[in-house]
């Protein structure tokens, strides 16, 4: 027997617009096609009223509950100007890791092996993407590393193509400043990401990072 939805050409027709509009909200989500998106609505729709509420409060304070930290970059809550780890007295402020996104801040306090700050880049280079040093926190890192007293500059970006580049790119944007730059140690798989790399491995890519020449 075919399935219902997938024999008809246009849900469009069949559906209530309430339920159209989720599938297509839903849809255009990373990772989620047409068919998850159905499945997920049509269980938010047996599922107890709750499960829904709860979601759509979670969906509305999302943004409106957070903010991104002034001095890192990283995500906070929305009546804060600076994130818990720049405002922690038992942090290293000397030290600074360089990271991509607000999740490798996290895979990287999962370990529990780093207690300095952050900048969070917010991307990578990519000129095929049309993705430039403008687009990235990159002005903002080097006004932090003129005005703080930092004794080295852990550049934690992935271990990819672009992250390898936008890891040079840096290098070289900081060299003026005499401060040493290290790079996380290999081991990280390549192409890998941050976020998904288990914590032994990321403690030992961390303590075996290396000055970059
Ligand atoms: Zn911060």
């Amino acid at each position: 027997m075919v399935h219902w939805l997938a024999a008809c050409p246009s849900n469009e027709m069949l559906l209530p617009k309430p339920i159209q509009n989720l599938i297509d909200s839903l849809s255009r989500l990373p990772g989620i096609g047409p068919k998850t998106a159905s499945r997920l609505t049509f269980f938010l729709l047996r599922a107890p009223e709750i499960l829904s509420f709860d979601l759509a409060d979670a969906l509305q304070t999302l943004k409106s509950g957070t903010r991104f930290c002034r001095t890192c970059f990283n995500i906070t809550d929305a009546d804060r100007d600076e994130c818990e780890i720049c405002t922690g007295a038992e942090r290293d402020a000397a030290l600074l890791c360089v990271v991509e996104d607000p999740l490798d801040v996290l895979a990287l306090e999962r370990t529990g092996g780093y207690r300095g700050r952050y900048h969070v880049l917010h991307g990578t280079l990519s000129p095929i993407e049309g993705i430039g040093p403008e687009d990235l926190k990159i002005a903002e890192l080097l006004r932090r590393v003129r005005a703080e007293e930092i004794r080295e500059i852990i550049l934690a970006t992935n271990p990819s193509l672009e992250g390898d580049a936008t890891a040079m790119y840096l290098r070289q944007q900081l060299e003026p400043f005499g401060i040493p730059v290290t790079r996380l140690a290999r081991g990280l798989p390549v192409g890998g990401d941050l976020e998904y790399a288990d914590q032994n491995t990321l403690l030992r890519a961390l303590a075996g990072r290396q000055e970059m020449d």
